[in-house]
């Protein structure tokens, strides 16, 4: 049922519609067979499948890599094709485990998908662009990412059974906001990248044109609309980074497909072209979900010792318990985070951004607990900053339910430079309500000490 909505929808996408009087069955759908026959001609189908967001999510009752790898496995084996299979990235980073091995587990599973195509997200970056440069995957592909020095490979051609697939990838577009200035690092805007890419593509004369992106249909600055409206011949658009459950949408001449978060879902398409001329009939597009489907047995054995270890470290104690959250000894995760970088003897002054939408009490007593409410990786810097440009921070206002708090050691009023912490992020003016922030700071970016990442900062504080 659902199936035949999301067909029915996709009758409007491309321009050599659905002949009439003809239907696939559902049956013949997921068959893949090689002779199919379709208003009187054999067609051929491949299957693509994507997932994005996954963010080092190993297990979980909802799904998790370890059950992809399942699915994969199964996938695989019933293929009577060759497939395709993409990663859109924030895959490395966001859980517990990935923060422990910075991002070194979750990368050991991401190697047992043996994925495609990966393009990076944002949160690719978060352990550091240069942790990212050691931790990037091979099949790494964005036509917009420099990265020390190092220009991504921005498209890659798959032969599938003679079916030849391009496939862009484009890091999520903001990425270049999210930390300090990087030696060798660059980001092209999308519409630069595309330019340069689409030449060679339209040379290469693929039978389907797939755009794996970082990045929903909106994002700051303009859309996806506009952004391909010069490339009709992209018929495939895999996203990601808004953890949107989109399992078919149309954006101009092309199908948009989402997977959601956390690996609870993984996007299936299936292409049919007309076996004759490898022409592009149509496409289909489902998410399949990942939540019944059990984690994979052989992942988890050889993840076994590390995942024990991590598992092991979430319960470690902390110096001493707290209550963090409205009535408890720290207000926020943000005061906490405030007294920390303040009990360092480098800083004079402290500024954090938080965003509490309806935060609950909560007693922490480990680091598992501690990675609940400060779940960012988040390296703190330092900054010589001026006075008169500390008190032009004050003045800024960012937009509930975001918070920004700043505070001054005493005994430093009379400073005419203070050493002010914060972090990377909110330096570099990442998201709306930091750029001004970030406008703020960038001339005194040369002054930049590092103290480490946020947690751990808390961690010792607590232990004092
Ligand atoms: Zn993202």
């Amino acid at each position: 049922m659902i199936l035949d909505s999301i067909k029915a929808r996709q009758k409007q996408i491309f321009r050599n519609p659905m002949r009439r009087g003809c239907a696939l069955s559902l049956c013949a759908i997921f068959l893949c067979a090689v002779n199919l026959v379709f208003g009187g001609d054999e067609v051929v189908q491949r299957k693509i499948l994507a997932t994005s967001d996954m963010h080092g999510m190993l297990t979980s009752s909802d799904g998790g890599m370890t059950r992809y790898a399942t699915r994969l496995q199964q996938e695989r084996r019933n293929a009577a094709s060759p497939m395709l299979v993409i990663d859109c990235g924030d895959t490395l980073c966001g859980s517990y485990s990935a923060l422990k091995t910075q991002g070194a587990l979750p990368r050991a599973v991401f190697d047992m998908l043996k994925v495609d195509v990966f393009v990076p997200g944002n949160h690719e970056f978060e352990f550091t662009p240069e942790r990212f440069a050691q931790l990037a995957p091979p099949q790494s592909v964005a036509a917009n990412l420099t990265l020390q020095h190092r220009k991504y490979p921005g498209w890659k051609l798959f032969e599938l059974d003679k079916i030849r697939i391009a496939v862009i990838g484009l890091a999520e577009f903001h990425t270049a906001k999210r930390f300090l200035p990087r030696d060798g690092f660059r980001m092209r805007s999308p519409e630069e990248a595309l330019a340069e890419v689409m030449p060679e593509i339209r040379k290469a004369k693929p039978d389907l044109v797939v755009l794996a992106v970082h990045g929903g249909i909106y994002y700051a600055g303009g859309t996806l609309f506009k952004l391909l409206a010069p490339y009709p011949e992209i018929k495939l658009i895999l996203g990601g980074h808004t953890h949107e459950e989109i399992p078919a949408r149309k954006v101009g001449q092309a199908l948009y497909v989402q997977p959601g978060n956390r690996a609870q879902n993984v996007s299936e398409v299936v292409a049919t072209f007309r076996a004759k001329d490898r022409q592009l009939l149509f496409l289909e597009s489902r998410l399949i979900p990942l939540g019944k489907t059990p984690p994979s047995p052989d992942v988890l054995r050889k993840i076994d010792k590390e995942l024990k270890k991590v598992e092991q470290d979430g319960l470690r104690p902390l110096g001493r318990e707290i209550s963090v959250g409205p009535g408890g000894l720290y207000p926020s995760a943000g005061a906490l985070a405030m007294e920390a970088m303040l009990a360092r003897p480098e800083t004079d002054a402290a500024c954090f951004l938080e965003y509490r939408p309806g935060q609950k009490l909560q007693k922490i007593k480990n680091c598992g607990e501690l990675f609940q409410i400060l779940r960012y990786y988040d390296p703190i810097v330092v900054l010589q900053v001026p006075a008169e440009v500390w008190r032009e921070l004050q003045k800024i206002r960012v937009k509930s339910p975001s918070r920004l708090i700043l505070m001054q050691k005493p005994g430093t009023q009379s400073k005419k430079i203070l050493n002010v912490a914060l972090s990377e992020y909110l330096a570099a003016g990442a998201g709306n309500a930091a750029t001004k922030v970030g406008e703020q700071l960038a001339p005194f970016y040369k002054t930049c000490r590092e103290l480490g990442p946020v947690r751990t900062l808390v961690e010792e504080h607590l232990a004092r």
